[in-house]
């Protein structure tokens, strides 16, 4: 198949036209219209076969994840996604891994309303590129700086399940024969290949939340981001966690806990709110419906992670988190 038919047949012939896509796929850039009241939030998230997802992983996750990943990140900021680009570069071009792909591809980005509205393709060792442009109003963007000692710390959805579901994966023979999967294997599975980006809530979190970020690398190392940038510490109670009870079956508790503190990829929302904000937060979580879990409370320590089993100091061995340069 020609790289111009590729793109028409599983790209462009299947991307929706947003009324402020002035111009699509097809032509040199596109040209895109942002409405005046709103900020443009920007953000790019790289998968490479080998390094993010193991290889011969199902097509369909291997998009739906990288479009997953990045709409994550806008989540975090609050921002409501409009646009994304894919930079795609494949071995070759397969019909059948494509149509799957695509399919992956425009599941969220249709379930949302986002447009495709570019990119590139070439050959090589797979690898997928996709950047991805929302809209947050101004003043109302969720960053990582601005959590203040005495917020309290939530997490949304179940924490340590996409960990545990990369164990299951790494333990098949590939391709994936899923009816072999007890019904607690296949929902972890599921977390590690489509992940949910949690859109509504951070949106909903807007003028409620005083930072947030998305844990990708896992929640220790992801929370020290906030930490980091705000200049504040955190005390953890660890037998607050939300841990999934098919996480739990699976893994027994101790490794539930660990799963839940480092292992990366969940793609839940960590965020802090002040006490005064707490009511708005009820209110946020009984109108998405999203679970979310208060697991600590923001300290003036900069830097420092207390964590707590009830009243007692819970010790856990460095390396938490993924790192790509590390050693
Ligand atoms: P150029 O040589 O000007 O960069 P290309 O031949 O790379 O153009 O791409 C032709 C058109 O197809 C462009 O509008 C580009 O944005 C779009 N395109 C190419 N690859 C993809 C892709 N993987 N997904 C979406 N659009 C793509
Ligand atoms: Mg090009």
């Amino acid at each position: 198949m020609k790289e111009f038919d590729l793109i028409e047949r599983f790209f462009a012939h299947r991307s929706k036209q947003r009324k402020d896509v002035i111009v699509g796929i097809g032509d040199d850039c596109a040209v895109l219209r942002v409405p005046d009241s709103q900020q443009l939030a920007i953000t790019t998230d790289t998968l490479v076969e080998g390094v993010h997802f193991v290889p011969k992983s199902p097509a369909r996750s291997v998009a739906y994840k990288a479009v997953a990943v990045n709409l994550s990140d806008l989540a975090a900021m609050g921002a409501e996604p409009s646009w994304i680009s894919l930079s795609l570069t494949l071995p070759h071009a397969d019909a059948e891994w494509m149509e799957a792909f695509s399919n992956g591809l425009f599941e969220l980005l249709d379930y949302y309303s986002v447009d495709l509205v570019g990119g590139d393709t070439v050959r090589g060792a797979l690898s997928l590129t996709i950047t991805a442009q929302g809209f947050v109003p101004q003043e109302n963007e969720l960053k990582r700086s601005s959590a203040k000692p005495g917020d309290w710390i939530y997490v949304s959805g179940t924490l340590g399940d996409a960990g545990a579901g990369l164990q299951i994966m790494q333990a098949q023979s590939l391709p994936l024969q899923a009816d072999k999967l007890s019904d607690e294997q296949q929902y972890l599975l599921n977390r590690h290949l489509f992940p949910t980006p949690r859109l509504m809530l951070g949106q909903s979190l807007r003028r409620v939340a005083n930072a947030c970020i998305d844990i990708s690398d896992g929640t220790l190392a992801d929370l020290k981001h906030i930490l980091k940038a705000s200049h504040v510490g955190a005390r953890i109670q660890i037998d607050r966690l939300p841990l999934s009870d098919e996480l739990v079956a699976f893994s027994g508790l101790d490794n539930a806990v660990q799963n839940a503190l480092s292992a990366g990829d969940d793609y839940e929302l960590l965020f802090t709110v002040s006490e005064e904000q707490k009511g708005q937060l009820e209110t946020v979580i009984a109108s998405t419906g999203i679970k979310a879990t208060c697991i600590g409370q923001v300290t003036g320590q900069p830097n420092k992670i207390d964590l707590r089993l009830g009243d007692v100091p819970f010790a856990i061995t460095e390396h938490l988190g993924y790192e790509h340069f590390s050693g």
